[in-house]
């Protein structure tokens, strides 16, 4: 291809046309991406994600198969755009841009629609449109920013977690990694109110609680025992007559006032 020869105009009205060809071309690899997410290919092809897919398999760099596929999800979930981009009035930087906004927006088809045309009428450049595109879907447009400084060692690890959680953005992957480890603490502290005893938890927090020294309190003087060996989780309704193993019902006894509280109620023919 010799471009040297062709006369200005002529080279103008090639470029203008292999754009559109171009953006056709991009409608139809958006469309293919659809359909392969619908039949979830990628599974079948040993990835996990789509993006994972359109990185190793595709080729793609991370932020190109994330702005395509993003651009692909607002397309679906909003047809009225497909017509747009085959006509090349709608690139791909804004498509992906339409869908992060309207998706933390949780915004309905109308209101997709309407930040549709909303940025059709934007000519600035797409930093500015987000920020115009965030206040009319009135988000927060505040970020903060964190530098980390990390040795190359951790920041080969970073780069494989973030590939294995399938996110190329930092914080889109912290924000998963974080979750998950909330989620991991919280599955670990939910402790069964049947639970016939306190669980590691629970036990740790009742004895934060009592300042790890037992609670009991003399009947007669309210004279606390403090005592801070020994010490058990007692449940003050037993277990037994549907005492449940929480932390209202628990509290830290030592050994011997626990005897004392059991034999108590032996006395009261309660069992
Ligand atoms: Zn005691």
């Amino acid at each position: 291809m010799n471009l040297k020869n062709l006369r200005s105009e002529v080279l103008v009205q090639n470029t203008k046309n292999l754009i559109k060809e171009e953006t056709r071309i991009l409608a139809k690899v958006l469309a293919h991406f659809a359909e392969i997410e619908a039949r979830k290919l990628y599974l079948e092809l040993g990835y996990g994600s789509l993006y994972l897919f359109a990185v190793k398999e595709l080729g793609y760099s991370e932020a190109s198969a994330q702005r395509r596929i993003e651009a692909m999800r607002f397309l679906k979930k909003t047809p009225e755009a497909q017509s747009m981009v085959e006509k090349g009035n709608l690139n791909l930087s804004r498509l992906s841009l339409l869908e992060r906004v309207t998706k933390e927006a949780k915004a309905t088809h109308a209101q997709n629609v309407e930040a549709l045309n909303f940025l059709q009428a934007e000519t600035t450049s797409t930093s500015k449109s987000e920020l115009r595109l965030r206040e009319f879907f009135k988000l927060q447009s505040k970020k903060r920013v964190v530098t980390i400084e990390m040795d190359e060692e951790t920041y080969e690890l970073w780069q494989k977690t973030k590939a294995e959680l399938g996110e190329v953005k930092d914080a889109c992957a912290l924000k998963k990694l974080c979750e998950s480890q909330v989620k991991k603490t919280q599955t670990k502290m939910r402790q069964s109110p049947n639970a016939r005893t306190a669980g590691k938890v629970l036990r740790r927090e009742l004895l934060k609680a009592a300042e790890h020294r037992c609670q009991y309190v003399g009947p007669i003087n309210s004279q606390r025992c403090n005592n801070r060996q020994f010490l058990q989780c007692d449940h003050k309704i037993p277990h037994f007559l549907g005492g449940e193993t929480t932390q209202q019902n628990m509290r830290i006894l030592c050994q011997q006032h626990n005897l004392l509280v059991y034999q108590e109620l032996k006395s009261k023919n309660l069992f």
